[in-house]
């Protein structure tokens, strides 16, 4: 058996996504209509969801099976390898085990399709002709788009309009797939228009492009329905698959992790490896330290607050208790990776808030000096999300190098890093920069909050 990867044939792909909804320790708090404050209704967000998503997405079912349709597009690229960096390992002088889950072996090159194949057969069985959604730098627009294609349904992407412009090769893998881009904010919304009134020149923002599709949706009298990529109960489900399969990868590899690793941005690839090895955790007497890990310039989790919030910049999605920045946040523009959204998912927040999970942050340059260490070393050119948990990977790895502990850790390599060339090019030419959210700008944020009496 090889030391060095760890694969699984498709009869192991899972037959059903683990929720770990049953199992959280501590009680979620309700979803609230952004008009009332008050718990939303079904009605309410059946305007966009389908209703078996919305089952989903408030199920207490420990176990929700993956239907057949969906578990047959998993085989395009599940089950994903699972890898030991022993290279890694020798450059670091480590005493450490480092693995990593490989996620970049979607064809879209990141973890997101879990979630999009899923929510693209849920819409078509639901009779949805076509989905709204938005994208930032372009990943969760190429998944879904992909995922739309397979089943015969067309996708409206609202793309931030700096990456649409920066990053040109992702829209144009969203329209090969065909999909249909914009760069947002665009006049096709109201609140595109307003945005536009105000600021001719915004560069746009996820909380932006989310308020874009969601209107969309609403207004299409039933037709198109809104999909989103990350922070919602439904997604963290589907993103579970990882995490199972890691769960069989590592007893094939004889070892049980001491710490999980994962970048958070709205939680779903983290909660994704690490909620199974969580219900270990829970339910089977595990101790293993999970940790998510965020930028030093998008502090959600380490510094923000764990707070009701709106989900985007204009008010109209749900209010949910999370851990925020501010739903009125603007990322800074010499950031170069993703895992720029203000909020988290909310069960994620609330394993932070019980400490079930530790959150860090950790800084750009830093994340860069990483990840190109990682690919001189093991060959896989990170995404700079990924580079995320790398980072902390690593120091972990540096920290049994000092106390000559051989730990096993386990880490997210959520997607490769090929779209992100000109972020890397960047780094190479000494033009990135550390950049630290400034804290008056929070305390100015936390005084938008939607006022929950
Ligand atoms: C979108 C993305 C992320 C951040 O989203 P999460 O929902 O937090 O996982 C991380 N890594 C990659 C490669 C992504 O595409």
């Amino acid at each position: 058996m090889s030391k060095y990867k760890f694969v699984l044939d498709d009869s192991r792909i899972p037959k059903a996504w683990y929720n770990i909804a049953p199992d959280m320790p501590v009680a979620a708090e309700p979803v609230l209509n952004p008009q009332t404050l008050e718990p939303v209704t079904p009605d309410f967000l059946s305007v966009l969801f389908p209703m078996n998503i919305i089952k989903q997405e408030i199920s207490q079912e420990r176990y929700i099976e993956i239907p057949e349709p969906v578990r047959e597009i998993y085989k395009l690229w599940r089950p994903t390898p699972m890898f030991r960096a022993h290279r890694l390992e020798k450059f670091l002088d480590t005493p450490a085990h480092i693995y990593y889950k490989h996620e970049g072996v979607s064809p879209v090159g990141s973890h997101k399709p879990n979630t999009a194949v899923a929510q693209a057969f849920y819409n078509k069985e639901a009779g949805t002709k076509a989905l709204t959604t938005e994208t930032g730098a372009g990943q969760w627009g190429s998944a879904l788009s992909m995922s739309a294609g397979f089943f015969d349904l067309a996708v409206e992407v609202y793309m931030v309009k700096v990456s649409y412009n920066q990053k040109p090769y992702r829209r144009m893998v969203i329209q090969n797939y065909g999909g249909e881009v914009y760069a947002s904010p665009t006049n096709r919304t109201e609140y595109g228009r307003s945005v536009l009134a105000q600021f001719p020149d915004s560069p746009g923002t996820l909380g932006i492009a989310i308020s874009e599709a969601v209107e969309v949706a609403a207004k299409s009298g039933g037709t198109k329905k809104y999909s989103l990529g990350s922070v919602l109960n439904h997604v963290m489900t589907h993103q579970s698959v990882i995490g199972l399969e890691a769960l069989e990868q590592m007893e094939m590899a004889d070892e049980y992790p001491d710490i999980v690793i994962a970048c958070a941005g709205g939680g779903s690839n983290f909660a994704g490896l690490a909620f199974p090895f969580l219900r270990e955790n829970f339910t089977n007497g595990m101790n293993t330290r999970i940790i998510a890990v965020e930028p030093a310039s998008c502090p959600t989790m380490t510094r923000g607050k764990y707070a009701f919030d709106y989900g985007d910049t204009a008010a109209m999605a749900p209010v949910v208790k999370m851990h925020t920045l501010g739903h009125t946040f603007v990322p800074p523009g010499i950031h170069a990776g993703g895992l720029r959204y203000h909020g988290m998912s909310a069960s994620v927040s609330a394993l932070v808030e019980n400490g079930d999970v530790e959150a860090v942050a950790v800084k750009q340059l830093a994340t860069f000096e990483a990840a190109v260490q990682f690919a001189r070393v093991e060959g896989i050119i990170p995404a700079p999300e990924s580079a995320h948990a790398i980072r902390a990977a690593m120091d972990q790895a540096l920290i049994c190098k000092e106390t000559g502990e051989e730990k096993v850790i386990v880490f997210n390599l959520s997607g490769h890093g090929h779209f992100d060339m000109a972020a890397y090019d960047a780094y190479h030419a000494g033009k990135l920069q550390d950049y630290v959210h400034p804290t008056e700008k929070i305390e100015e944020a936390m005084s938008h909050l939607p006022k929950i009496g």
